[in-house]
């Protein structure tokens, strides 16, 4: 490979080489027998995906977003409702709350994990919001909705801060649906329950999202719910097909949201692999750090909370000029990305809930001054050095050039 090779900033491609006989095979083998919805391809999945989140129960369903609406009708979320999520996410948190008839509201998320801020989400429970004295009900001041859930998001595969959030969701009689569609494996350390756990076993459910990018990806859409309730999980199973439990009886109306056999059988196969990717990923992560901290100024580096096993979906820097770097690192054939540039609350498509810049400051910061490196099990060193090289230079000249003065001699 010459020095100046491009750097992409994914590599689906390269595990699918590695697995590809047994990918064939297992599309050989659903043609077949022409299974292609449900059976035991798809059960055989939620088994092993539900033992892999430590969790009691996995719905498969066609993708994250599904994930997230059916686990929120199924935990209870009624049309009118509200419910609290953070503004640093993917539109799909959001689209699949209103999407159950739901309003969201949002609490800013904090600094170093860019995960929901417990004290802002306390703050605004506490103050933002009233006790309905006729119902006894959580009621959003600023709606005069009812408040029932909480979304946090387990961002860039770290996990929230869980155990406070799952405080106020127990005090307020609040569900608590966990946005884990970047988080695949990640652990949180829980003071409450003296042990590590899982994403995807905190909450009452969670969504997982396997879109062909994250950390475990379908080849197509498809997602899945987690829970220990076996309620959630028997009303999200009716959700996915049409509101029936039994063919033709349909209890409620439900959505056409069924995960394909083919690819639940492409995810058993690639499922086995995750726990060697994901340990890759923190090891490519190190190395960005180690690298990285040697670079004085400039740039700041994630760091995982000490309750947190990350398991870096992404791998996000701060840098001032974001965009100016970003275009310098094109330049060297270096691609890079943006998760997210634009805070849901400032996006059009949330116009009507009359948010303006300035409502939160810290999301709003880290969308002028995020960037995503090239992160994958694949990466390898060589490339690694290479982007941090280039880091280095992008950031050094930047300082010199901003200031006239001459540098600073340590004697
Ligand atoms: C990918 C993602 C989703 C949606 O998943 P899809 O499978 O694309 O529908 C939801 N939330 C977050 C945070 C995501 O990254």
């Amino acid at each position: 490979m010459t020095n100046d090779a491009k750097i992409p900033f994914l590599d689906l491609a390269a595990p699918h080489a590695e697995l590809e006989a047994e990918l064939v095979a297992a599309f050989r083998e659903a043609l077949k027998t022409a299974g292609f919805i449900g059976g035991p391809m798809v059960q055989g999945l939620e088994t092993e995906f539900a033992a892999f989140c430590d969790a009691r129960f996995c719905v498969g369903v066609g993708s994250g977003t599904d994930a997230l609406r059916f686990a929120l009708s199924a935990a209870g979320v009624r049309p009118g409702d509200s419910v609290v999520t953070v503004p640093n996410t993917f539109i799909a948190t959001t689209e699949a709350i209103s999407q159950v008839g739901a309003h969201p509201e949002f609490v800013d998320v904090e600094e170093t994990t860019s995960t929901m801020d417990v004290e802002k989400l306390r703050t605004f429970l506490k103050t933002q919001c009233e006790q309905d004295p006729a119902t006894g009900r959580l009621l959003s001041k600023r709606t005069g909705r009812t408040v029932t859930a909480i979304v946090p998001v387990h961002l860039y595969g770290h996990p929230a801060d869980m155990d406070p959030i799952m405080e106020l969701a127990e005090r307020y009689h609040l569900i608590v649906v966990e946005d884990a569609c970047q988080a695949h494996g990640a652990e949180y350390f829980s003071v409450r329950h003296n042990h590590w756990m899982k994403a995807g076993s905190i909450g009452q459910a969670a969504a997982f999202s396997f879109y062909p990018g994250k950390n475990l990806g379908a080849c197509g859409e498809a997602g899945a719910i987690t829970t220990n309730d076996e309620e959630i999980a028997r009303k999200c199973r009716m959700i996915r097909d049409h509101g029936q439990a039994k063919k033709y009886y349909h209890d409620v109306e439900g959505y056409n949201g069924r995960l394909d056999a083919i690819q639940a059988a492409f995810l058993r196969i690639k499922l086995k692999h995750l726990q060697k990717w994901n340990d890759q990923r923190r090891g490519r992560a190190e190395f960005y750090g180690n690298t990285l901290s040697q670079i004085r100024e400039g740039v700041l580096f994630p760091v995982a909370a000490p309750w947190a096993k990350a398991v870096y979906h992404l791998y996000v820097i701060r840098v001032e000029d974001r965009d100016g770097f970003m275009a310098k690192l094109a330049a060297e054939n270096i691609a890079t990305g943006i998760h997210y540039p634009i805070p849901l609350h400032l996006q059009k498509a949330y116009d009507y809930l009359g948010h303006k810049e300035g409502d939160f400051p810290v999301t709003e910061r880290l969308a002028r001054e995020i960037v995503s490196l090239p992160m994958y099990p694949t990466l390898t060193e060589a490339q690694q050095r290479r982007v941090c090289d280039k880091v280095r230079q992008i950031l050094s000249e930047e300082a010199a050039s901003k200031s006239c003065r001459p540098a600073l001699v340590t004697t």
